[in-house]
Formats: C-alpha cells, structure tokens, sequence
C-alpha cells in the first residue's frame, strides 16, 4: 500500500508533515486510483478549481486546497476512505456544506477532503418519539420540508443552510436556541466513523433515549469537535411539536442598553420567549436595505413567541410591558407566516446584509457569549470600542429607497466600512461583522487587531497604532484602554466562541477559556482518538 504514496514521501513523511502547502495537489497516482476503487472514478477530484472551492469556508481565513476531494456515498466507503488514509498517513478533511466561520475546512497540512453532501437520505423518522435520524449530507432546511406534514420541526437554525452533520460538527445554534436550546441539546446519538474506518455509536446502535446515566457522555464529545475526532455520517436528532400559534415582532429602542435590558427582564419574567435577537442600528439599517424592510433605524429586537392563542396574549402583553418600561417604540407585529417568513429571511441573511454595505470587502465576524447578567456591559462596551476605532455609522450611504427613517444611532459618522453588530442575546451570544477590503492592509491590519483582542491585560492595542484609523491622520488616538471583545469576554466569565467554532483562529483563546489542564486532557482525548493526528489537523487545539 505504501507504493501508492506520492514518491516525493517516500518513507519520509511524518504523520504531521506529510502534506505541506508546497506539495498540495501531488498525492501519487496509485493513491488516487485507490480513492476510485473505493468510492468510484466520478466521485474523486483532483482539478485544481474543485480542490480550491473546498479549501475554505465563508470566513477570511486563506484558501488552503486539499490534494484531492471524494463525495463517498455511504458509510462503508467513509470507514474504508479512513482506513485507506489513515493507513497512508493522509490527513483526512471532512467537508458539509463549507459555510463555516472558522476555517475549519482549510486542508492546512492538505490531504483529502472527504465531502459527505451525497449521503443525503433521512434514514428513519419516529414521530411518536420526537427522532429522526439523517446522513451528513441533509441540510437544515431539506429536513424541515420533509418534516412539514408531520406536525413536527427541527428549530436549530443558524442563517445558512448548514448540513445537520456539520452543524453537530460545529455546535451550531441559531435563533431559536433561547427556547429549544442548541445542536448539544438536541443530538441524541451520532454515528461516528473513527480515523482508522471503525464505526462508533455514541449512544449505542440505534439509541435514541431523551436521558441517559450510562458511562461517559460520547455524543457531548462529538459535538463540538469540528471534525478533529472522527466522520459523523449520521445524527439522530430531538423534533419538536410545531406551536399551534405564532407571532412575531419587531421593536426599536433609544439606546443598545435599553434593548439589552429589555431582554433580561423579558427573561427574568419568565416569558418564554422563542427568539429575541438583536441588531444595532447600523445593522438594522443594512438589513431595511438588503432585504427591503422598512424597520426604524435605531437598535432593534426581533422577537417570536409559540404557544396556543391564549398563551401568546399573556405573552405579548408581558413583553409590551417590559419593552415600553425600558422606552421601546415602533412596535410592528407579524402574525402571518409570510410575514414572519420575510422578517427571519432578513435576519438570516444579516451576514449578507452587511456585505452588501460595503461592495468587494470581505466579512470578518467575531462570536462571543458571556453570561446573561453581563451582556448590557459587553454590548454597550463593544460599540463604543467600534465607535473609537471608527469602525460605526452609515450616514454616509446612500440610503435605499423606501428605508426606515433613521434614529439617534444612524447619525453616526461613518469613516469607512462599518461594523455590524448583531446577536442571540437571549442566550447572551453576539457578533460584530467587520467589513475589511481585501486589498488594503492596514484596513486588514485593524480588523485583525479588532479581532485579535491585542491587549491581554486590555491595556495594549489603543487606537492609533498602526492599525488604527489615527495611522491615517483620521483622528486622535483614543486614550482610554481597549479591550477586545473576545478577551472581553473571558474576563466576564464568558466563552470566545457561542457557536462558530474555534477552528484555526481562536485556539490560543481556547487555551485561556479552559485553561493548561483542560486544554492537555483534550489533547489526550485527541491522541487517544486519533494518534496520528490526522483527523482535520491544525484546528481547534
Ligand atoms: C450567513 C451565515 C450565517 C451563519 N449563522 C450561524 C448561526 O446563526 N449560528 C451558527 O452556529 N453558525 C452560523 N454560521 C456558521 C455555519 O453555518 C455553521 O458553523 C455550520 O454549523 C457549519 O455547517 P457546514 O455543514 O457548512 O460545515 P462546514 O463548514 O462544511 O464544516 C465546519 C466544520 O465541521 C466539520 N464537519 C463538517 N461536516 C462534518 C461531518 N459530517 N463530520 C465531522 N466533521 C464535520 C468540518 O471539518 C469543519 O471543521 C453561519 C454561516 C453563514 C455563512
């Protein structure tokens, strides 16, 4: 088997080194032809333009191409492509539907990308005991169609329409997490082929029990594991009752605090509120924009409530009542599933939205939670630090026609491509989407250093170094310290990452999160799983 190695590797390859970025693109031909034997000739690639879309995700990390990519069609041909590579010291990349925001298909040592998006059948659908089991290669959306005459539906949404695999793969979550939790809530049992092609039930061959007291919790493994710890090719998921009745709402609020604060006491009353999202003005206006809202510019809630008719006027009218106390206006209600469609198309699309404000940037967005009682503070904290690096404001854009009128917020002046601030915040996770140009270092310089949290202690990184807006003579170093929000977020008990992932950037964060212990047991774990660290290499730890 060794013959089917490329010869530069000849019995010099370690099992880390032996795909370099200098050599992507050469696995030999034998080892090529051995993919096709398992898989078939027309499900291999190794066309420079196939290997280049799968060497990245939505995010700004570089594109870095796998050798070669294989779309195996059932979990015999996962277990013998993982032997096959495993064997060969081929570091092994699985791929869903690429719209991750880490990095975490970026073939960093290359190797093959193994994209399970054609094992796409729903496997077994159990109504009567709110399950469903899926191959990697269903989407979110694909199972929710399926599941819409069944009185039953699948709430984890994160704005793409992720592959449900790699959304376990990620720990994904979305808007409806405040209510029904995220993919840790809500995976029963994964299907699981190992490095070396053994094939691993978390819960045990057909399980898919609510609660269970037996032996380590393997499905909370998985979860999470961006791909480092083995393939699921297969998740059985909770379903839950479709709510007899719904409704949405949109509320504007004079500053972000109000809107935070609206929040708490919203859950402090015990409302259970299905979805309450927030969105700064700047993005609120870029979604009126995007999408053809006409929301008030200032910053904003979006918010759903489920239930039956009865529950929902209590609910509606306890909410009214903590928003108009904290100064909320322009409510605007959306009873109708078009209605409400259009409003959630729009906040799924936010990403794009703020893309489109600035035509040729690049997004960049960071992802921290922090405990509920501390999210006024860091949100608050967050757009006076996107306001000092001048990263704010969209006066200066041409508005779209028929946009909302703008609030106190829209006035802020706008230097250049604007920062978008957006979020779950009822489960105390948010977003700052940068926009960089690609072409202009110092803008990629000051995302990063945004980004990057460059002050440990958040002390360092004032504004006005070279990454600044005051490099160019914009403006007056500011004089205060600053904190960035991933650090941030570590000092108020927080994590850097509510869903996106660690992947390739944040595993130095990763390392303060959970300190040397915790970060030397997940080695351990790793080796013990994968020794030759071949599964997704260079990600997360
Ligand atoms: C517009 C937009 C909005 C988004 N909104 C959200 C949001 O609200 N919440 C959220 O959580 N995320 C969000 N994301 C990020 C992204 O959608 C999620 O991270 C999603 O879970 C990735 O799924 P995927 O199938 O695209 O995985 P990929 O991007 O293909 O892969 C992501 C990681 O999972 C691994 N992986 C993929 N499939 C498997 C598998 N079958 N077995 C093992 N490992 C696997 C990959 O190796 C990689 O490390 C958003 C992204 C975009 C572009």
């Amino acid at each position: 088997m060794a013959n089917l190695l490329r010869p530069a590797t000849w019995g010099l390859f370690s099992w880390r080194g032996y795909c370099s970025r200098g050599t992507q693109g050469r696995l030999s031909a034998g080892f090529v032809e051995a993919l096709k034997a398992i898989v078939g000739s027309p499900h291999v690639s190794t066309a420079a333009v196939v290997r280049e879309q799968h060497g990245h995700d939505e995010s700004m990390h570089m594109c870095q191409p796998p050798d070669a990519v294989v779309w195996p069609q059932n979990v015999e041909q996962v277990s013998q492509l993982a032997a096959l590579c495993y064997g060969q010291g081929v570091p092994i990349i699985p791929f869903g539907t690429g719209s991750g925001l880490e990095g975490g298909v970026c073939a960093v040592q290359g190797g093959v990308c193994v994209n399970l998006i054609r094992m796409d059948r729903i496997l077994e659908l159990n109504p009567e005991d709110f399950s469903v089991v899926v191959e990697p290669g269903v989407t979110r959306k694909a199972l929710n169609t399926h599941l819409r005459d069944c009185g039953l539906w699948f709430p984890v949404d994160p704005g793409a329409d992720a592959s449900l695999c790699g959304m376990a793969a990620t720990g994904a979550s979305g808007t409806n997490s405040v209510r029904y939790g995220t993919m840790r809530d809500n995976v029963l049992n994964l299907e699981v082929v190992l490095p070396g092609g053994r094939q691993l039930h978390t819960a045990g061959r057909g399980r898919r029990f609510w609660k269970s007291a037996a032996g380590y919790n393997l499905t909370g493994l998985f979860v999470g594991s961006e791909g480092t710890l083995g393939l699921i090719t297969a998740a059985t998921l909770r379903l839950h009752p479709v709510p007899e009745a719904t409704v949405a709402a949109t509320c504007a609020f004079p500053t972000v605090q109000a809107a935070v604060d609206s929040t708490v006491h919203i859950l402090q009353a015990a409302v259970p509120v299905a979805r309450i999202e927030f969105l700064d003005e700047v993005m609120m206006d870029a979604c009126n924009r995007h999408s053809k809202l006409n929301c008030y510019v200032a910053p904003t809630l979006f918010l759903e409530f489920h239930g039956s008719e009865q529950a929902l006027a209590e609910q509606v009218q306890r909410t009214e009542e903590v928003i108009r106390h904290n100064g909320g206006s322009h409510f605007s209600w959306a009873k109708e599933a078009e209605e409400r469609s259009r409003l959630w198309a729009a906040r799924h699309s936010a990403w794009y939205a703020s893309l489109a404000l600035w035509p040729g940037c690049k997004g960049y967005s960071t992802d921290v939670c922090v405990p509920i009682s501390r999210l006024s503070e860091i949100l608050v904290q967050t757009k006076e630090d996107l306001e000092a690096w001048r990263l704010t404001g969209s006066a200066s854009l041409p508005r779209a026609p028929g946009a909302g009128r703008g609030g106190a917020g829209a006035a802020a002046l706008s230097f250049g491509p604007p920062g978008t601030v957006v979020g779950h915040v009822g489960d105390g996770n948010f977003h700052c989407i940068l926009l960089v140009d690609p072409e202009d270092p110092e803008e990629l310089l000051r995302a990063q250093a945004f980004a990057e949290q460059l002050g440990r202690s958040g002390r360092s990184g004032r504004r006005g170094g070279a990454a600044g807006r005051g490099a160019r003579g914009e403006g007056a170093p500011a004089e205060r310290p600053f904190r960035l929000p991933p650090r941030r977020a570590l000092a108020l008990h927080g994590t850097c990452t509510g869903e996106h992932g660690i992947g390739l950037g944040k595993r130095q964060l990763l390392l303060e999160e959970v300190g040397v212990v915790g970060m030397e047991t997940m080695r351990q774990l790793k080796a013990t799983l994968d020794p030759r660290g071949l599964m997704n290499p260079g990600k997360v730890l």
